[in-house]
């Protein structure tokens, strides 16, 4: 039994935690050594061994009294913007190296209610800067210095950002799921780089109390598995109302996402935006993607022609309002309060400046003055208010699309995952590769990303699927239905 644990589905491993047939305690060991044995990703950032085993403990203390949810014993690790107690959290940033919490993100805490054991802390990209995971500060357990997460399908390779770490330990089965955020495609393109399932929920649907921010009217929680239906369950408990800690969370009761899956697609329109299909995409993600519409059509979907006319708009909006709001949510770290203090400063505006300058790394430091740039006096109505003006008009664009269809289809990214320090000098090579995935952030709207074939190297290529406001059940159960019915969620890397 123990060899295959890492292999099973939540459903299966929560399944078998229920009957006994393994301990919760023995699971957590088991995912525990699979990830000490494969530091070499660069996925974990932080272990608390003793503190896991307790909570396995606790976990099998509920199995026994027969008070369990659907979650009990399931491991689980975070991605390090999530705050924890009891392991440390960095958001990837020397800024707040040595930080400890006291207290859990409303999203850690609903699923610790739910009973999932906690396997330790996952990379990202410095505050969820990033497109590749290079962007961190922070070393990775068995490392001596800070270094990019590994492609587990080949490690001369990016895993994607900035949820790489959570992408990285899934596709791996160092953990059968884990949490992401989604600030501008964090969650679907690592899921895609990695050949796993990600989604993320419509702004709001998670709280974002104690998701260290980065951009507050874009930043959303989701999570991270092999497949839709461990999706749909980790999503169930993520979810929900937080008025009292995030007044932008939705006021939509909890909902069972796992209840819709197993739907018919007969019927089902798929829009197909051709901006999504020009000439900046790659041959192998194009003919992966054409062939999963067409397996989409054979379960009875229909494909509709739509346009998405402002898609490449999406990018510099993006990357004028994300900065904005990063600049402003990033001057909490003063070295006064919390986070890196410097040795030696002559007064309180040398110290901020120090601490600040030797806090924060290149990318976010670029960020910030791009941000404070665009909100200048003078410059906010040439920039910010433009940009603000599009992004409206961008989730304009998705309503009239959603007139003729039922969902939108695409690839998530334009080509596979490429290699380690390709683009890591190029700041706008990675902004450039995130343009299929910014506008659902834009609008807001609810996205996730399936495994659908393979490309270049024998790398995974993901497709995209987005949803009309609160649709994370119709997305969910056509991922599902397409997963019933192939197995590229199933193939695994080898060597793991
Ligand atoms: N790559 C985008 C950025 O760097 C998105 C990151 C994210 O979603 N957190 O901002």
């Amino acid at each position: 039994m123990a060899e295959e644990l890492h292999q099973m589905s939540v459903a299966r491993l929560a399944q078998a935690l229920r009957d006994k047939k393994v301990s919760a305690l023995e699971t957590a060991q088991h995912f525990l050594s699979r990830i000490s044995a494969n530091h070499q990703l660069a996925a974990f950032v932080a272990l608390n061994e003793e503190l896991t085993l307790d909570q396995a403990r606790a976990a099998d203390a509920r199995l026994a009294a027969g008070s369990c949810s659907p979650l009990t014993g399931v491991p689980i690790a975070h991605k390090d913007i999530f705050v924890t107690q009891g392991f440390p959290t960095t958001a990837g940033s020397n800024m707040l190296a040595g930080y400890r919490s006291p207290f859990d993100a409303t999203v850690v805490d609903r699923l610790a209610q739910q009973g999932t054991v906690t396997l330790g802390k996952l990379s990202c990209d410095e505050f969820a800067m990033g497109s590749a995971n290079e962007n961190v500060a922070v070393p990775a357990l068995g490392h001596a210095a800070a270094t990019p997460v590994r492609n587990p399908w080949d490690r001369e390779r990016v895993a994607g950002g900035s949820s790489g770490g959570s992408a990285a330990a899934v596709a791996a089965q160092l953990t059968p799921v884990a949490t992401g955020t989604d600030t501008g495609g964090s969650i679907r393109q690592p899921a895609a780089f990695c050949g796993i399932t990600g989604i993320k929920p419509t702004y709001g649907r998670a709280s974002r109390y104690g998701m260290i921010a980065y951009a507050s009217s874009l930043d959303q929680a989701g999570p991270m598995a092999r497949s839709a239906e461990d999706c749909a369950l980790i999503l169930s408990a993520m979810c929900g109302p937080d008025p009292d800690r995030d007044s932008t969370s939705l006021e939509v009761p909890d909902e069972n996402f796992t209840l819709q899956l197993n739907q018919s697609l007969e019927g089902i329109r798929i829009g197909v935006p051709k901006e999504f299909f020009g000439e900046g995409l790659a041959a192998d993600v194009r003919s992966a993607i054409e062939a999963a519409l067409q397996a989409y059509q054979k379960l009875g979907a229909q494909l509709v022609p739509i346009s998405l006319p402002r898609t490449e708009l999406a990018i510099p909006v993006y990357y004028i309002i994300a900065p904005a709001e990063a600049s402003s949510n990033l001057s909490r770290f003063d070295g006064v309060k919390f986070g890196h203090r410097a040795d030696r400063y002559e007064d309180l505006l040398d110290m901020y400046k120090k601490s600040r300058a030797e806090g924060f790394g290149e990318e976010v430091k670029r960020r910030i003055m791009v941000g404070t740039y665009v909100l200048s006096h003078g410059y906010y109505d040439a920039y910010y208010l433009q940009a603000q003006k599009i992004r409206r008009m961008i989730a304009e664009d998705f309503q009239q699309a959603f007139k003729s269809c039922d969902v939108i289809a695409g690839p998530v990214a334009p080509t596979v995952a490429w290699k380690i320090g390709e683009k890591a000098d190029d700041p706008l090579a990675n902004y450039l590769a995130d343009i299929f995935t910014l506008p659902a952030s834009l609008a807001g709207l609810p996205g996730m990303s399936l495994p659908v074939g393979f490309g270049q190297g024998g790398m995974p290529v993901g497709m995209q699927l987005i949803g009309n406001y609160l649709q994370e059940s119709r997305l969910l159960n056509m991922a599902h239905r397409f997963q019933q019915n192939s197995d590229f969620h199933l193939r695994q890397p080898g060597g793991f």
